[in-house]
């Protein structure tokens, strides 16, 4: 099977399996309990992952708290902020692009009273920097605009967008899923107050991601209201025993991701390059969307006219994974595709990772031409 679809999720990287495996063999401590071997062995080791995480950020290690991916992270952080912040300020700025995660606990807070802004895209998928402007009121609680989006790869510049909500003193999270690992996210600089994301888009397991809740400087951290309630595990914010293995896992996964994110960002350019011109010789007609130079790396999003993408990505599934947009918008016409003005039943999603090859992007190529 030829996997291009690492936008959905990848696959576990050799080293961070064998992390896990080693881990549930010996280790089964829990990190809460005290004083004996186990639970200081379990608490060195939550410890060290964090620090893991806490470097490919280029960030402090207590701002790291472990979830179960980063839909978790996601509804914590909105639902968390909404909680604190409805008595004094119920606004909330979002973009119409973002991942369900995002857009369904911004419905539900819009169900609860507050008042919701969805900004446009332009045909790049990217905000425009002015709409963001114009949309904050003294009454905006917190900006939520995605680092990179998931169905065409398309990157918001995060920098301005941060300068403007700092202007404003307007809280920033990003739903940074798919840049981890493939852009260089620097928090040393606070450019954002949350931030989420996956360990299985980064070659790490699934069922684990990272909340980032950034420093006091407008005190928030640990006013935030939990969504899950309990023991008080990771800083009083998210309860529930560790899971041990996926955060070994995780935190493995950064640290290569930290060692190796140029080489494999350099690799996945030239196999980019290599597919977008293979499609263009297919057939000229064919779009790469928000095909810009600061796109998201490997992720491909294409439109062949008059060719259905279902149908398509049927035929090709006997050998070749590929998809229509995201895995978590089962069944539904792609509402990224809409907001950019592409009709919803033509878009395309190849992914590629670290580990493709060019002869696998061949065999692509050829089963494409055979087929349209
Ligand atoms: N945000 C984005 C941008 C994503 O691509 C995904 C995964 N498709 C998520 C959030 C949710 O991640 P998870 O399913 O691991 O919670």
């Amino acid at each position: 099977m030829i996997y291009l679809d690492s936008a959905a999720t990848t696959q576990l990287d050799p080293a961070v399996l064998n992390t896990m495996i080693e881990y549930m063999k010996y280790n089964y401590g829990n990190p809460s309990s005290k004083y004996y071997q186990q639970a200081v062995d379990a608490q060195n080791d939550l410890k060290k992952a964090r620090t893991q995480v806490a470097k490919l950020l280029n960030t402090e290690l207590e701002y790291i708290l472990f979830t179960s991916g980063a839909s978790e992270s996601n509804n914590f952080i909105l639902k968390g902020i909404a909680d604190k912040y409805s008595s004094k300020k119920n606004h909330i700025i979002t973009s119409k692009i973002e991942h369900k995660s995002v857009l369904e606990p911004l419905e539900y807070l819009k169900k609860k009273g507050f008042e919701i802004s969805y900004l446009d895209v332009d045909p790049n998928g990217v905000i425009d920097l002015e709409s963001l402007q114009a949309a904050i009121t003294d009454n905006t609680a917190l900006v939520s605009i995605m680092w990179a989006n998931n169905e065409i790869g398309s990157v918001n510049d995060m920098v301005s967008i941060s300068k403007i909500c700092k202007e404003h003193g307007v809280l920033l999270h990003s739903d940074a899923t798919q840049a981890i690992g493939k852009m260089n996210i620097d928090l040393s600089n606070k450019i954002v107050d949350f931030m989420s994301f996956s360990g299985h888009k980064i070659y790490g397991p699934k069922g684990i991601g990272i909340a980032y809740v950034g420093p006091d400087n407008l005190g928030i951290r640990y006013k935030l209201s939990p969504l899950i309630h309990g023991g008080s595990q990771e800083f009083k914010m998210r309860s529930g025993t560790h899971a041990m293995h996926d955060i070994v896992g995780i935190g493995m996964a950064c640290e290569i991701a930290k060692e190796t994110m140029n080489s494999n960002v350099s690799k996945i350019l030239a196999l980019e390059k290599y597919l977008v011109d293979g499609l263009v010789d297919l057939d000229s007609n064919i779009t790469i969307n928000a095909y810009t130079p600061n796109k998201l790396p490997g992720l491909v999003s294409i439109n062949i006219p008059g060719i259905n993408n279902e149908i398509l990505i049927k035929q090709l599934s006997p050998d070749i994974a590929i998809s229509t947009g995201s895995a978590c918008s089962i069944n539904e016409p792609s509402y990224v595709a809409t907001a950019l003005g592409k009709p919803t039943f033509e878009i395309l999603r190849i992914s590629i990772s670290k580990f493709t090859t060019e002869a696998e992007i061949n065999i692509l190529l050829d089963k494409i031409k055979s087929l349209i």
